[in-house]
């Protein structure tokens, strides 16, 4: 190789070095327009989003309170739920106006709980579908409502737990302090009352001489209307009797099911308050 060769090579080198520089460079700063004009593109688009959703009105607002939320649950289950008790031989419908109730906030309900002088305990998020859901840990107008399953908590709604006080005082005037409530809220089936904590099924009631257990101590009366007729002559029947027949005239029950309604009810009470309901059953 001699010396012009030599610079040849060298003078090629220089320019391939040149244009591969040059090159680096275009591509550079073709990636810093691309870059900003994306970034200033998207700060368009969220700042026009932020204004777009500012413009709209909050057509559902997202509801905070728990048992109002609940409440608005109850109301979707209310609307597709088929009624069970129509059809049922000798009972009774009534429609009571002036007794329908709507779901309070936890505020107002836990309230009205602790100023009745009732003891409670809240319990959480696992019973989202009942509103304000409470443990009941203490009497209610000296009856004592208990759980068949010994040191199983009594869970309901704040709303069905404010309305105890009405079958409290009606069986305490048959000489009854304990209440034994063999279901309260349960998670199944979701077709129930139970499952949001609006119902309890009583299976015994106890006082100082009384021992009546619904199952050995009701008198059916598969031919007649539950409070038509005579009281049954034996008198643990008549108290058991009179005890459905006071809850039902109160009208704060929606449902007041005694063991004449059968199918499965045989052994206990059941009694639920269903809100935005007028419409009383007896059975
Ligand atoms: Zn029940």
């Amino acid at each position: 190789m001699n010396r012009n060769e030599s610079l040849t090579i060298l003078y090629a080198r220089a320019v391939q070095g040149r244009q591969h520089r040059t090159r680096v460079a275009t591509q550079t700063s073709v990636s810093g327009v691309v870059f900003a004009v994306v970034a200033a593109s998207l700060t368009c688009m969220l700042f026009a989003g932020a204004q777009v959703r500012a413009d709209i009105p909050e057509l559902f607002p997202p509801i905070r309170d728990r048992a109002l939320a609940a409440g608005h649950y109850i109301g979707r289950f209310q609307a597709r739920r088929s009624e069970q008790r129509l059809g049922v031989l000798h009972s009774m419908w009534r429609d009571r106006p002036g007794e329908v109730f709507a779901i309070r906030s936890e505020a107002e309900c836990l309230g009205d709980l602790s100023r009745a002088g009732i003891r409670w305990q809240q319990l959480g998020i696992r019973t989202r579908r009942v509103p304000a859901a409470v443990a009941v840990q203490s009497s209610i107008n000296g009856v004592r409502f208990r759980k068949k399953r010994p040191d199983a908590p009594l869970i309901v709604a704040c709303e069905l737990a404010t309305r105890l006080h009405v079958l409290a005082d009606i069986v305490a005037r048959h000489g009854i302090n304990e209440v034994e409530v063999m279901s309260a809220f349960r998670r199944v089936p979701t077709t129930s009352y139970h499952h949001v904590g609006l119902a309890i099924d009583v299976t015994r009631l106890s006082g100082e001489n009384l021992d009546l257990h619904l199952i050995d101590h009701y008198q059916v009366t598969p031919f007649v209307g539950t409070c038509e007729g005579d009281p049954p002559s034996n008198p643990n029947a008549a108290i058991l009797r009179a005890i459905a027949c006071e809850a039902w005239e109160t009208g704060v029950f929606s449902s007041v099911i005694t063991p004449n309604y059968g199918r499965g009810h045989e052994n206990h009470f059941h009694f639920d308050v269903r809100p935005n309901d007028s419409m009383r059953f007896l059975r």
